[in-house]
């Protein structure tokens, strides 16, 4: 391009920082898709030089728990799509979560986090990481006031989920990141649901972003992965007190995966979230439909944070029909095109019921206190044609 200009998000989706920065890979061979470097090691030139990467005198590849050009290459384009200084792949998202905490948190300091949050965080963060000695506190994070209480002055980290998995509720990402920085905690947000194409949380001010790569960053349904992306210091701290240690990398073939799925995220976010829309408006006025939440609907309690915060509002629905648990589980059932599966953000349209799925490691008295009703189901809406969704939760509805 002869002219200097910023490119937009799409098109550094599509092509990636490797046309931006000359000595990016696969350069010198021109391939135009990422290469995978399915190699564990990496033969030095000779003794010294060895010695010299291992000093940390010279830059390059060692071996890949350390370091991998093809996960180098994702981590490149997570930081730059979500504005952070660099980025970080592990092989889940609950990796990326566990290797955050433990690289930044020691016996005695102290996370808070939201109570609406993924299943495995639950546990993770209520029963995991206190058997280390780190105090951990969950609290509504629509209620700032909940928040502010629960920060102590050993509170390294507030993290949260926004929208949250599985009730949709919506978090003030700026009003949390003010909290944590006026406490000297970070402000960590999983940014699984929305993607960076759909918002941006380091800039509204929070410090570090999350992700289940796993879900819409993928989008496959192929692969588990999980990123981290914030400053260099902080990134730095998590790759080498926690995640070179203890292991727990991606594979450069998933990595692979990512930077392919990254290319078609944009088009897929916007189909996910006008079909997701559409689906939330049919089922808002159907009958049997008790409620419905969706931050693009005008009755979502955060709708108007959501429109401020996020570009459009994803794929994900969670809704009750009459008849709580056992009737929602026959919808499940009865659906024919929708796959009874956890996980979202694939192409395909998913259903499931958390309080005995995705968020069966949260007792009766945390669901309630969450907001996760019994007949809670969370639909994932796919890229099928929005008409053939509809007609079959039509179907399945009308079955009751
Ligand atoms: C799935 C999920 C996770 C866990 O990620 P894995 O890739 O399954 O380890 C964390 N947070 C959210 C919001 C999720 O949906």
């Amino acid at each position: 391009m002869s002219e200097k200009r910023e490119l937009k998000f799409s098109t550094i989706a599509v092509h990636g920082r490797k046309h931006l920065d000359k000595h990016e890979l696969g350069r010198p061979i021109r391939s135009v898709s990422t290469p995978i470097f399915m190699s564990s090691t990496f033969a030095f030139e000779n003794a010294d030089h060895g010695a010299r990467l291992f000093a940390g005198e010279e830059e390059g590849y060692i071996y890949t728990r350390i370091g991998n050009p093809t996960t180098q290459a994702l981590e490149k384009e997570i930081a730059y799509l979500e504005g952070a200084e660099v980025g970080l792949a592990f092989a889940s998202g609950m990796a990326a979560e566990a290797h955050t905490f433990l690289g930044v948190c020691g016996a005695g300091d102290k996370i808070v986090s939201g109570d609406t949050i993924y299943g495995g965080t639950h546990a993770l963060i209520t029963t995991v990481l206190p058997r280390f000695g780190i105090r951990t506190q969950e609290v509504n994070f629509c209620d700032l006031a909940q928040v502010e209480a629960a920060v102590d002055e050993r509170t390294r980290v507030l993290f949260f989920e926004t929208p949250a998995n599985p009730t949709l509720g919506v978090v003030d990402i700026a009003a949390v990141a003010e909290i944590a920085h006026r406490k000297n905690a970070l402000a960590i947000v999983d940014n699984t649901f929305a993607t960076p194409y759909l918002q941006n949380p380091i800039a509204l001010g929070a410090d570090a972003v999350i992700h289940s790569a796993t879900k819409y960053i993928g989008g496959h349904g192929d692969c588990v992965a999980g990123l981290l992306a914030g400053k260099k210091d902080f990134v730095d701290r998590v790759a080498h007190e926690s995640l070179h240690e203890i292991g727990g990398i991606i594979s450069p073939f998933n990595a692979w995966l990512l930077l392919r799925g990254l290319k078609t995220l944009p088009v897929r976010m916007d189909r996910h979230s006008q079909s997701a829309l559409e689906v939330a408006k049919y089922l808002s006025f159907h009958p049997k439909v008790t409620w419905v939440s969706y931050p693009g609907l005008k009755t979502h309690p955060q709708h108007e944070l959501a429109r401020r915060q996020m570009r459009a509002f994803s794929g994900v629905i969670a809704f009750e029909v009459r008849g709580g648990r056992e009737a929602g589980r026959r919808v499940l059932d009865t659906c024919e095109l929708c796959t009874v599966a956890v996980s979202l953000g694939d192409v395909d349209t998913l259903i499931q019921h958390p309080a005995s799925m995705t968020h069966h490691t949260y007792s009766k008295e945390a669901l309630a206190a969450a907001g996760i009703s019994e007949g809670l189901i969370r639909l994932s809406v796919g890229l099928e044609d929005v008409d053939d969704i509809i007609a079959d939760l039509k179907q399945a509805l009308a079955r009751l």
